[in-house]
């Protein structure tokens, strides 16, 4: 069983079985303009595929003014080649095959703290570099501890340039969760880690104004709202990976 979502440009999205039947989670990109997206699934047995349409509204994301380090808006040579490595290394975190999802539960925030920046926010760096906000910041102090978010394998443990001390979750299902800015680690790579288990403490380590856990939450590869993801019902327990893709 397979599914396409029709756009400007196509995206699959994989099944797992479920004691009722299958589930999938898509996710669209954040830069999409309002309109309507086409999806179809493919059913084995079945000659025409099932065709639903989702509907996309302007979220009226915000718009902030920050400032950092010089060095975070025009880095020099070694710290460019510093984010390609980096870059590099969350490609191969996130590039680990489908698998069913590792978790039962459902998702569930990574500290109970104030929303210090929300996702999607449009952002103004110094004046002028300008980026969108793929995740959410929760306020902290150094040290704080920083809890999973759901059940899965540690992906990535790395000292980044932009995104400071960071941890990488794979939970199956397609569904990553990060987290950045640490200032110390409680686990390692290839660590299995249960939801609300401590993976490291709260920091203000690469470009950042002050101390606090940016997380986010991707699905394949693409950032998504946390919030709309601890909204999610699974169904659990999830069986074997089923077959195919779509083109
Ligand atoms: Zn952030």
């Amino acid at each position: 069983m397979s599914g396409t979502a029709l756009f400007p440009s196509q995206r699959s999205f994989r099944f797992y079985p479920t004691p009722t039947g299958a589930q999938a989670v898509l996710a669209l990109p954040i830069e999409l303009d309002p309109g309507t997206v086409n999806l179809e699934v493919r059913v084995p047995g079945r000659q025409d595929p099932l065709v639903a349409t989702v509907e996309i509204v302007d979220p009226h994301f915000p718009e902030t003014k920050l400032s950092v380090e010089p060095k975070f808006i025009a880095p020099s040579a070694a710290h460019k080649k510093q984010m390609e490595e980096d870059q590099a290394a969350f490609r191969e975190a996130f590039s680990r095959p489908f698998e069913p999802p590792l978790f039962t539960a459902a998702f569930a925030p990574p500290r109970e703290a104030k929303v210090t920046g929300q996702f999607g926010e449009r952002r103004t760096f110094n004046g002028k570099k300008q980026s969108q906000h793929y995740g959410t910041d929760l306020a902290g102090a150094t040290g704080e501890p920083i809890r999973a978010t759901n059940d899965g394998v540690v992906a990535l443990v790395r000292d980044c340039f932009a995104s400071g001390k960071s941890i990488a979750i794979a939970h199956g299902g397609g569904l990553f969760s990060v987290y950045f800015h640490m200032s110390g680690f409680d686990v390692r790579p290839g660590d299995h880690v249960v939801r609300g288990q401590v993976i490291g403490k709260v920091g203000a380590t690469g470009r950042v104004t002050g101390p606090h856990l940016h997380f986010g939450i991707k699905v394949i590869d693409i950032y998504v709202d946390p919030d709309s993801v601890y909204r999610l019902a699974f169904s659990a327990p999830f069986g074997a990976t089923t077959s195919g893709t779509a083109p």
